[in-house]
């Protein structure tokens, strides 16, 4: 069985437990009226024998997973639902899904009654491996991504890996997306044992559970010395500069991860030039990268494209952008750099260097 791990929070500590199969993650729920369960519409098409237990037991609503879902007018629906349903102020939500149903219900139950509990199944390789801690959630104002926010830890997260059976292979090499970068945030034996399993199966490896575990292992170390994102936190932030540009310049087509693995390449690339990253390093991942995910962007954007998307970034400050950037393997420093003609072209000789995926 995968050993437990009991996260640190600045609300209430919680523990993340560890399941092969679903009936094994909801066990945990016992005998209360109390509960309400908040599910992706699509989770429960493709689960609804395995999670009959809960929404047979208590009042569920499901909900389709889209960016709308989770903004102003998807967190009043929820409102409305809950009101419906006399939530009280003890009441539970069990939320099952991605990302998308996590913001939703992190964000809807901190404000609801001025907070209510609030417990986490996720269903995708990136909510399991990354985002169900930290405590963080991101409202949509439409069409301003996670304009809004609130940090609302759950009271216990429970990781099932029978949902990722389902998960289209799109889903589940963005979920890397988060791994990846994890891997080079903090412990030096991590990214070895990504490549190890990667070579033992490819992205759907029977040691997925194991770097599920490595990856919030990692993020926790992060997260419980600094919660509230000042400069430590800032090294999660790793590959997201330029892959938040590219996402955006697409028009949000390219899925997140993917935007992230792409953006690790480039700012491996520009640490190479700025004599940070050793160039052995950024191979290393630069191959691992290219040999186990298969992606051809929708888009090519330019350097300046690209630097004027980075410039709406919320790290930047007085001009200059703080730089995620790999010195060593679990060595990121922040390197703050001029947004300016010089970062432009130094762009430009790495888009016509040798970078992971296909351009048009
Ligand atoms: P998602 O929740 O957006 O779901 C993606 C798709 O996968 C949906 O169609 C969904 O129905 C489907 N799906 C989910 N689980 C499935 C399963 N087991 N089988 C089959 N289909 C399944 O995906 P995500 O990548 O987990 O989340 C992305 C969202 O998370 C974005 O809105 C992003 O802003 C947010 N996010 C939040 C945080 C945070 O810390 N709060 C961190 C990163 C991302």
């Amino acid at each position: 069985m995968t050993e437990p791990l009991l996260i640190r929070s600045a609300q209430w500590d919680y523990p993340v437990t560890f399941h092969s199969t679903i009936s094994d993650g909801i066990t945990f729920v016992g005998d209360t009226s109390e509960v309400l369960v908040v599910v992706d519409a699509n989770v429960l098409d493709l689960h609804e024998q395995a999670l009959k237990p809960l929404t047979g037991a208590f009042p569920t609503l499901a909900v389709d997973p889209t960016e709308e879902a989770k903004s102003l007018a998807g967190v009043t629906t929820l409102v409305q639902w809950l009101i419906d349903q006399r939530a009280v102020r003890s009441a539970t939500i069990i939320a099952i899904g991605g990302g998308c149903i996590q913001d939703l219900v992190s964000f809807t139950s901190h404000i609801y009654y001025r907070g209510i509990n609030w417990v986490f199944l996720p269903t995708t390789v990136l909510s399991q491996s990354d985002s169900c801690i930290g405590a963080k959630s991101g409202i949509n104002v439409l069409p301003f991504k996670n304009q809004l926010g609130a940090l609302h830890s759950p009271k216990a997260v429970h990781i099932c890996q029978e949902f990722l059976q389902t998960l289209p292979d799109v889903e589940v090499a963005s979920g890397y997306g988060e791994i990846v970068k994890l891997s080079v945030t903090s412990s030096r034996h991590f990214l070895g044992l990504m490549e190890r399993a990667l070579a033992d199966g490819g992205l759907r490896n029977a040691h997925l559970l194991e770097l599920t575990r490595a990856s919030l292992f990692a993020k926790q170390e992060i997260i419980e010395e600094d919660e509230y994102e000042s400069d430590l936190r800032r090294v999660l932030n790793f590959g997201h500069s330029f892959g938040h540009a590219l996402e955006g310049l697409s028009g949000h087509e390219v899925p997140h991860g993917l935007a992230v693995l792409w953006g690790i390449d480039v700012i491996n690339s520009l640490g190479v030039m700025w004599g940070i990253t050793p160039a052995p390093l950024r191979n290393r991942l630069h191959d691992l990268i290219a040999t186990y995910f298969d992606y051809s962007l929708p888009v090519s954007p330019t350097a300046d494209e690209l630097v004027d998307g980075v410039s709406r970034d919320k790290k930047v400050a007085h001009g200059r952008m703080h730089f995620a950037v790999l010195r060593a393997e679990g060595d990121i420093i922040i390197e703050p750099r001029e947004l300016n003609s010089d970062l432009s072209s130094q762009l430009t000789e790495v888009l016509e260097g040798d970078l992971v995926f296909t351009r048009p």
